[in-house]
């Protein structure tokens, strides 16, 4: 089917799954952001406390560099809630499921496993 589906709004089941999906996905990037959170304080605390002898230290420059990583980690997680919420938004306004760039509908198969996904396959694998 090559038609331009205007009213690509999904069936009221369809938007009941992928509310449930951005909402088990909302869930463990929250709990997983409090982890890290936890993760950057312990390692922030444990450099300070070692910070008197850090010439010495080889840990010095893997503990930057861990800390570094947990923040990327962080940093990817923020933003991935803040996609989840644009979803729900989405889902709410029944723009859902349609690509940002080209305007087609993204299948459910690729929605199922990327819920705040904003793009089809062609539009995300060509990117800019
Ligand atoms: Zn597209």
């Amino acid at each position: 089917m090559t038609e331009h589906h205007r009213d690509a709004a999904l069936t009221p089941s369809e938007q009941a799954t992928i509310r449930e999906l951005l909402d088990t996905d909302r869930r463990r990037t929250t709990d997983r952001i409090a982890l890290l959170g936890r993760d950057r304080d312990e390692i922030v605390t444990s450099s300070a406390l070692t910070a008197s002898d850090d010439e010495h230290d080889p840990e010095g420059s893997s503990t930057a560099f861990e800390r570094a990583h947990v923040q990327a980690l962080l940093d990817q997680a923020l933003t991935h809630l803040a996609e989840l919420d644009l979803a729900a938004e989405r889902l709410r306004d029944g723009t859902y499921g349609i690509c940002a760039k080209c305007g087609q509908r993204i299948p459910l198969e690729r929605l199922e496993v990327l819920p705040a996904i904003k793009t089809c396959v062609k539009c995300a694998s060509r990117r800019r």
